[in-house]
């Protein structure tokens, strides 16, 4: 799997009164569908799905989950079925007016919903073997995408250009992305990650792939947990997009810039830090958001 044309590029982004350097590498510019650390993640395991001589890939993920979108696609141009299993039994009746879902069942992906009590044990035996009567044989994928395969994919995400900075910035939902950065870093460099969920069961996730101890994580931009957002934040990531011309989601790569400036206002970094952020994509949960937004009445994300 190789969509992966041209190379990826570090923006320099602009930052009043300090004396730090700060670059965003555009991973969001992919794919739209399969963009960022999802395209990553995917990359060794559709490789291995067809070492394996499987024809379907089965996954899980929340309405608005980057990593369906981006399964449902990549499986429709590799030429493997997709099974998104769904977090929430009445959204089955919302797929019209969820982008994400609705994108994913135009890519060919069958969803299937189960309630969130049935979700949290879906990595059980019991409940693999229902699936399996269900839809035959398959090759899974964890939520997020995350194992040992997309954690290889996510060490490339690093060059030997980027071994010049001192901090490497990323989010963190499931850990592999951070897991890949740690396995690729300098031992000069540092890692931090700014988790998108409340919880400590992130260090011990990590630990579980990182071969290095040079990270640390930051929990307090996480806005309250989950898809939580408030008009601050959307306010900084339409003020980032003005000024920079650079789009952030609202679930992740909003959160950590929002709270890399935070630390960089605070004068966390020593002076004249050079530090890379990673813009991990998620550009397509926009649409989803906005709707919810404009459900409420909250201010949209500008696209
Ligand atoms: C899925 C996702 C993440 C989280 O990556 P993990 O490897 O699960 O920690 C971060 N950013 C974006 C945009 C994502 O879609």
């Amino acid at each position: 799997m190789d969509v992966l044309r041209t190379p990826i590029i570090n923006s320099p982004i602009a930052i009043k009164n300090s004396n730090v350097s700060l670059f965003l590498k555009r991973e969001d510019l992919i794919h739209p569908f399969i963009s960022g650390n999802k395209y990553r993640k995917l990359k060794y395991n559709i490789s291995e799905a067809k070492r394996l001589k499987k024809t379907t890939l089965l996954t899980f993920g929340g309405a608005f989950s980057n990593h369906i979108a981006a399964t449902a696609y990549a499986g429709n141009i590799y030429g493997l079925n997709t099974i998104g299993v769904i977090r929430g039994a009445e959204l089955d009746t919302q797929i019209e007016s969820n982008p994400t879902l609705k994108f994913a069942r135009a890519c060919g992906m069958d969803l299937h919903f189960i309630s969130r009590v049935q979700y949290r044990h879906k990595m059980s035996p019991d409940f693999h073997n229902r699936l399996n009567d269900l839809f035959g044989d398959f090759y899974l994928i964890p939520e997020g995408g995350t194992n040992a395969l997309a954690v290889q994919g996510c060490e490339e995400i690093l060059t030997k250009d980027d071994e010049q900075f001192d901090v490497i910035c990323c989010c963190v939902g499931t850990g592999g992305t951070i897991a890949g950065l740690i396995n690729a870093s300098k031992p000069h460099q540092r890692i931090i990650g700014f988790p998108a969920l409340k919880g400590d069961f992130l260090r011990k996730d990590i630990r579980k792939f990182a071969t290095q101890d040079n990270w640390e994580l930051m929990s307090d931009y996480h806005f309250g947990g989950y898809a939580k957002i408030n008009p601050e934040l959307i306010a900084f990531i339409n003020r980032f997009k003005n000024t920079c011309n650079i789009p952030l989601d609202p679930i992740y790569t909003g959160k950590m810039m929002y709270g890399l400036f935070d630390l960089i206002e605070k004068g966390y970094f020593p002076q004249n830090s050079k530090i890379l952020a990673i813009h991990t994509g998620g550009l397509q949960g926009l649409a989803g958001m906005n709707v919810k937004l404009k459900r409420k009445n909250l201010p949209l994300i500008e696209v």
